[in-house]
């Protein structure tokens, strides 16, 4: 299975059913779910929570088809500073930061709307940065078949920050290269100094 192929998700669980779980967890954590700030918390943390995992009913497929072109350019293309919000799945805490995609086409490109709404597309599922990263990359290798792809997300954990487990300002950096991204240093340098030098 490679890691963009598609889990077949179960019809949405009944609407209430995690309100409900929510309340009992709140009573486990010592505190009355009828207080008046707490009453309605259930129903919208369900809602949230379902809000931060839609990226489950969203198919990569329907994302980009329709969206891609045929062109004569083979220059980099690159889209700097994506946000980016995901949730941990250890923790159920979010991770957020910024990602920075980069290809170099083979007669295909994409819009570039497309590849922000891929990447949240894959934040909003319960994700480790590590697999959210090579997921990004690996959709844009299947999709456009590019001579190369680079991705690179930078995000603070609130599992580690919050809890005091890294230093309060500690950022994980993830990289998946792949194509000539991985076999020309050159090109991987030139991505990385557009990263960095905040010029494209
Ligand atoms: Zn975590």
């Amino acid at each position: 299975m490679s890691e963009t192929t598609e889990i077949e998700v179960p019809e949405t669980s009944e609407a209430g059913s995690i309100a409900d779980l929510v309340r009992k967890m709140i009573v486990q954590l010592g505190e009355d779910p009828n207080r008046e700030g707490l009453r309605r918390t259930p129903e919208r943390y369900e809602k949230a929570l379902r809000f931060l995992t839609s990226g489950y009913r969203q198919d990569p497929e329907k994302l980009l088809n329709g969206a891609m072109f045929s062109v004569c350019y083979d220059e980099m293309v690159v889209v700097r500073d994506i946000e980016l919000y995901s949730l941990c799945e250890h923790h159920l805490l979010p991770f957020f930061g910024r990602c920075h995609v980069a290809y170099i086409p083979n007669k295909k490109v994409v819009g570039l709307s497309k590849i922000a709404r891929m990447v949240n597309m894959y934040a909003r599922r319960l994700q480790i940065q590590e697999r959210l990263t090579n997921q990004i990359a690996r959709t844009i290798e299947e999709k456009l078949s590019p001579q190369g792809v680079g991705v690179i997300v930078e995000a603070r954990h609130l599992c580690m920050v919050m809890r005091g487990v890294e230093k309060q300002h500690s950022t994980a950096t993830t990289s998946a290269m792949l194509g000539v991204f991985r076999e020309n240093k050159q090109t991987r340098d030139e991505f990385l100094a557009l990263v960095r030098g905040g010029k494209v």
